[in-house]
């Protein structure tokens, strides 16, 4: 797998994570993810690859 399909695969569930990284501004800019939903993923991918809406939706605690 390149780096650059990687990107598209949430590090977290595996599913496309609609990141639109390098054609303009994505969505995970303007969003701030706790920091215990970053240490679910695996440091060789850590800001780098972004996390699906779903997996922020489901670990974030109310
Ligand atoms: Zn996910
Ligand atoms: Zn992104």
């Amino acid at each position: 797998m390149t780096l650059k399909e990687m990107e598209k695969i949430c590090p977290i569930c595996g599913k496309p994570n609609n990141c639109q990284h390098g054609q303009g501004n994505c969505w995970c800019e303007n969003v701030s993810i706790p920091e215990y939903i970053l240490d679910l993923v695996p440091e060789d991918k850590k800001g780098k690859v972004c996390i699906c809406k779903d997996c922020i939706n489901k670990y974030t605690k109310e």
